[in-house]
């Protein structure tokens, strides 16, 4: 039997109308059994999302201040609840809450309310039970436990038929609420769909899906239709911000594919992301585009050594990965040449670059030592280019057509990627130009 997991993020729980939306997305599924809900987001670029509210609650210094806040926070709901024209009584909730915020809660349980509250609402709009997060996700040594999770959130919601579970949050091990880092709801949505074997994890958002690029670049890039884990991993690393990291995992593991859908656009497909596996073995079929997308990430810093017979000198690199990792700076990339190599490593501050930059001279000797801020790199991502003919030739081409001085240049041999990086200033210019070479 089918079984859907669906997560709505905070924009989908905003307001009224934005609930009923999503009532309807729920409803005109059966296979839609478990839903998984963020705290009432923005409704306005301008507005406060429920979560911000509830850290500032937590912060207020005065009880008064708390006072203020808490109702700002009741009249969100509040408006909802009427807004829906629901017969649910939240007082009680808002009661316990704020004796809880006056008796010094937790950070954790206070920035926990919103999905609790949201979901509260969401369950008694579409008449499913509400599970507490908190009967199904577990915490032990600050990270998340998944075994453990996985285990009572299976045994869990297998009794429930269809149910409605706060994201965000789960109990540790002294049985305290733990909420996950920001945008954790997401999280929450892939273990749910991970427990209850899911065909798959529908995560319903406010955009099409993922587009192949950054549309404050492009204008209206288009969206891509599916993109494999790897890819993903790929182009979130270089910037692209899409799922919180860890929502991957979960589903991944469990070879449950992730669509991203818009609530306000329910007929639009959205994007599938889909283990590459399953497109080889022909569960899934995709286009066959060289690339899948484009991402970046600006002011990185190149770290460029010559010295005479490096070639021959063995550990050297050992050494300047010791420079790097005692600075506790991070290494994107590594291109070498014969007497010369480059490091290409992560933004820090002056400080700590000038003391690993000392560390290299000492230790390596170079005769040649020069640093270059201000690197653009980029990723051009797709498993459509392995074993395809001349695409760093177009990733070139189209960088050179557009002026561009290409800075450096790496791919490796799984052929699923290739980084340029590019000044700076030349970034914007050269994601539109790869946009344009690869996709129209
Ligand atoms: N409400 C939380 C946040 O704003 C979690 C989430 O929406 O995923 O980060």
């Amino acid at each position: 039997m089918i079984v859907k997991a669906l997560k709505f993020g905070g924009t989908s729980m905003a307001n009224a109308q934005s609930i009923a939306q999503v009532r309807d997305v729920v409803l005109s599924d059966e296979t839609a059994r478990y839903v998984v809900v963020s705290a009432p987001g923005k409704r306005q670029p301008s507005d406060t999302k429920v979560t911000d509210l509830l850290i500032q609650l937590h912060g207020e210094q005065t009880e008064k201040g708390k006072r203020e806040v808490m109702d700002v926070i009741e009249a969100r709901f509040d408006d909802i609840v009427k807004g829906l024209d629901l017969d649910l009584d939240l007082s009680y909730d808002f009661k316990e809450i704020y004796s809880k915020v006056i008796g010094g809660a937790s950070y954790d349980y206070v920035v926990s309310r919103g999905e609790y509250l949201s979901a509260k609402v969401l369950a008694k709009l579409i008449g499913y039970e509400f599970v507490d997060a908190s009967e199904i996700i577990r915490f032990k040594g600050g990270v998340l436990d998944s075994e453990g999770t996985q285990q009572l959130a299976f045994s869990v919601l297998a009794k429930a038929k269809k149910a409605v579970v706060p994201g965000f949050y789960g109990l540790d091990e002294k049985g305290e609420i733990k909420a996950f880092s920001r945008g954790g709801s997401d999280v929450s949505g892939a273990i749910v769909a991970r427990a209850v074997h899911a065909s798959v994890y529908e995560n319903w958002t406010d955009v099409d899906g993922f587009m192949v690029c950054d549309p404050r670049i492009v204008k209206s890039p288009e969206v891509i239709e599916m993109v494999t884990y790897r890819e993903l991993r790929e182009l979130s690393y270089m910037g692209a911000s899409v799922l919180h990291p860890e929502a991957v995992f979960p589903v991944n593991v469990a070879g449950i594919p992730i669509n991203i859908r818009n609530t306000f656009r329910p007929e639009a497909k959205g994007t599938m992301i889909v283990k590459y596996e399953d497109i080889l073995r022909g569960k899934f079929a995709r286009k066959s585009n060289v690339i899948t997308g484009i991402a970046g990430k600006k002011n990185f810093v190149g770290i460029f050594l010559e010295k005479q017979m490096m070639n021959n000198e063995i550990g050297i690199c050992k050494s300047l990965l010791d420079v790097l990792y005692e600075n506790n700076i991070s290494l994107e990339h590594m291109p070498t040449g014969i007497d010369t190599v480059t490091l290409v490593v992560d933004p820090t501050d002056d400080k700590v670059l000038a003391e690993a930059i000392a560390g290299i001279k000492e230790r390596c000797k170079p005769t040649t030592l020069e640093v270059h801020k201000g690197l653009a790199l980029i990723a051009v991502v797709g498993h459509g280019m392995n074993k395809m003919k001349g695409t760093a030739y177009r990733v070139c081409k189209a960088l050179t057509d557009a002026d561009i001085n290409i800075r450096m240049i790496d791919q490796g041999s799984s052929e699923m990627n290739i980084i340029v990086a590019v000044e700076d200033e030349d970034y914007e210019k050269a994601i539109s130009a790869l946009y344009h070479e690869f996709v129209k």
